[in-house]
C-alpha cells in the first residue's frame, strides 16, 4: 500500500517511509493512496474479537509486505496493553475511556503505537534513531512515555522550563534512560526553532539519524481508527447497532481516525465534531466557508485550536465534497461556562466525573439526541482522565477528587532533566556529545 501527499505533489511511500518522513515534502500531510475496505463478515462479528484482534485486522493492509504478521502483532499487543472500557452514563449514551494508558490521555494510542513502528524500522536499518520532540506539555508526555525504554530509539524532550504543569514537567522529565528531558530556557518557540534548526544541519544530520513524531503523524493517525471499531463490538454484544460518535476535537486527529474506520466499512450512523469556542470546524459544517484564525485559550486547553491540520485529510476522506462531510459530520460548539455545567451536571446526576474536554463531547452527544431522537445511542471518546484537570473539576462539585496512585508516584518522583539556554550551538553540542 502507498501513501500519498494530501497536497498531491510528492512521490508516493510506504507506511514506515510516510512515518519516517512526518510530513510530506511539498508540506501536505500523508494518507493512503486508498482505502482498504474490510469484508462485511469482519464488521459484522466484531464482537467475537478482542480488541488487539480488531486492531490487527484493521492495520494490516496497510503494511503489506514491510511488516510480517508476527512482526505487527508484537507491535500491537506491545502498545495496547491497557483497558479500554465503556461506561454507560445514562440511557444509550455511553463514555468510551481512552484515557487508561500511562500519561492519562487518548494521545497513548498513538504515541504508544507509533513508537514500537520506529523501533522496527531502527532494527531494519540497523541504525539508532533519535527523536526530537518540542512540547508545551501534553504531546511530549505522551511521546516520551510511548518511546521509553523502546530499543533502537532515543528521544530529546524540549519544553520551556518552568512553563509547563508540575504534572506534565514530573511525567517529562523523571523517565531517563532513553529519554533525555531539555528545559530550555525561554518559551515554546524556542525549542521549536532548536528542533527545526537541527532537522536542516548537515554536521548533525551526518552524525546521527533524526526524525520527528508530531501529531500529524500517519502512524499516530492509524491506531486512533482502532477503538471506534472496538465500541461498535461491545456494544454489538448488548445488541446495539450504528451508533452515533461523539469526538472532542482540537486538531482532530481523533475525529479523522474515526472518519477512516466508517470509510473501511465500520458501521457508524453519524460523527459529532464537539469543540470549544475555537469552533472554525463546527462553522464550517454549518455551510460557512473553513476559516482559521487565532486560537482562544479555554478550559479544555488542548482543544485551543484555530487552525486544524487534520482538515486536510477529512477533505481527502471525502474527495473534496464539502456536501458529503456535512452529510456526515455535524458540529457543537461550548462555551467554558457551558462546560463546566455538564461537568456539574453529570456528576451530580450520576456520579461520573467528565474532564472538560470529554464534557464538550458528552454535551453533544446530549444535544443531538434532544434534536433527533433520544433512543438513538452515543458513543463519546473520553479523551483525558478528570483527575488531570482536578482544579477546574473540584471547583464544580464542590470536593475533592481522589488521585489514583499511579499518578501520585509521578510527583514523588526525582527530575532527571538538564537545563540548556535558547542558542543552537549549546543545543547541538549536546545532542553530539551528550544525547
Ligand atoms: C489532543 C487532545 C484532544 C484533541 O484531539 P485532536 O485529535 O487534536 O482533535 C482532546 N482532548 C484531549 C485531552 C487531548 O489531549
Amino acid at each position: 500500500m502507498k501513501f500519498i501527499s494530501t497536497n498531491k505533489n510528492s512521490n508516493p511511500v510506504t507506511f514506515l517511509e510516510a512515518m519516517r518522513k512526518g510530513l510530506a515534502p511539498d508540506g501536505g500531510l500523508y494518507m493512503p493512496e486508498e482505502i482498504p475496505v474490510l469484508p462485511d463478515s469482519f464488521w459484522s462479528s466484531l464482537k467475537e474479537l478482542s480488541f488487539n484482534e480488531i486492531a490487527f485486522e484493521m492495520a494490516k493492509p496497510y503494511f503489506g509486505e514491510e511488516l510480517s504478521d508476527e512482526k505487527l502483532n508484537s507491535v500491537i499487543n506491545d502498545a495496547f496493553n491497557f483497558p479500554v472500557p465503556i461506561t454507560p452514563v445514562e440511557g444509550n449514551n455511553f463514555v468510551l475511556e481512552l484515557f487508561h494508558g500511562p500519561t492519562l490521555a487518548f494521545k497513548d494510542f498513538g504515541a504508544r503505537f507509533m513508537a514500537r513502528l520506529f523501533s522496527e524500522q531502527a532494527r531494519k536499518d540497523q541504525q539508532e534513531v533519535t527523536i526530537l520532540v518540542a512540547t508545551s506539555g501534553d504531546t511530549g508526555s505522551a511521546v516520551a512515555h510511548g518511546f521509553y525504554k523502546v530499543d533502537g530509539v532515543k528521544v530529546c524532550l524540549l519544553f520551556p522550563k518552568g512553563k509547563v504543569s508540575n504534572l506534565q514537567e514530573q511525567q517529562m522529565a523523571t523517565l531517563g534512560e532513553n529519554v533525555t528531558a531539555l528545559e530550555v530556557e525561554g518559551v515554546f518557540d524556542d525549542c521549536q526553532r532548536l528542533v527545526k534548526q537541527a532537522f536542516i544541519d548537515d554536521e548533525l544530520n551526518s552524525k546521527m539519524q533524526l526524525s520527528s513524531a508530531n501529531s500529524i503523524n500517519i502512524a499516530r493517525l492509524l491506531p486512533q481508527s482502532f477503538y471506534y471499531a472496538y465500541a461498535v463490538s461491545v456494544l454489538q454484544k448488548k445488541g446495539i447497532e450504528m451508533p452515533v460518535f461523539s469526538v472532542p476535537s482540537g486538531n482532530f486527529g481523533n475525529l479523522t481516525g474515526g472518519l477512516l474506520a466508517m470509510k473501511m466499512g465500520m458501521p457508524a450512523k453519524h460523527f459529532l465534531a464537539a469543540t470549544n469556542v475555537n469552533d472554525v470546524v463546527p462553522e464550517y459544517l454549518k455551510g460557512d466557508q473553513f476559516q482559521p484564525r487565532d486560537s482562544v485559550q479555554t478550559i479544555s486547553n488542548a482543544m485551543d485550536v484555530g487552525n486544524p491540520s487534520n482538515f486536510v485529510r477529512i477533505k481527502y476522506l471525502f474527495g473534496d465534497s464539502d456536501s458529503a462531510i456535512r452529510d456526515q459530520i455535524t458540529g457543537y460548539s461550548y462555551t467554558d461556562e457551558e462546560t463546566r455545567e455538564t461537568i456539574r451536571e453529570v456528576f451530580e446526576k450520576f456520579s461520573y466525573l467528565l474532564c472538560p474536554h470529554t464534557a464538550i463531547g458528552y454535551r453533544a452527544s446530549k444535544e443531538y439526541q434532544t434534536e433527533r431522537g433520544m433512543k438513538i445511542p452515543t458513543v463519546t471518546l473520553a479523551t483525558a482522565h478528570p483527575v488531570k484537570f482536578r482544579d477546574v473539576i473540584e471547583t464544580e462539585i464542590n470536593q475533592e477528587i481522589d488521585v489514583p496512585d499511579r499518578l501520585k508516584v509521578w510527583l514523588e518522583k526525582e527530575k532527571k532533566s538538564t537545563t540548556i539556554g535558547c542558542d543552537f550551538e549549546g543545543f547541538k553540542e549536546f545532542l553530539i556529545n551528550r544525547a
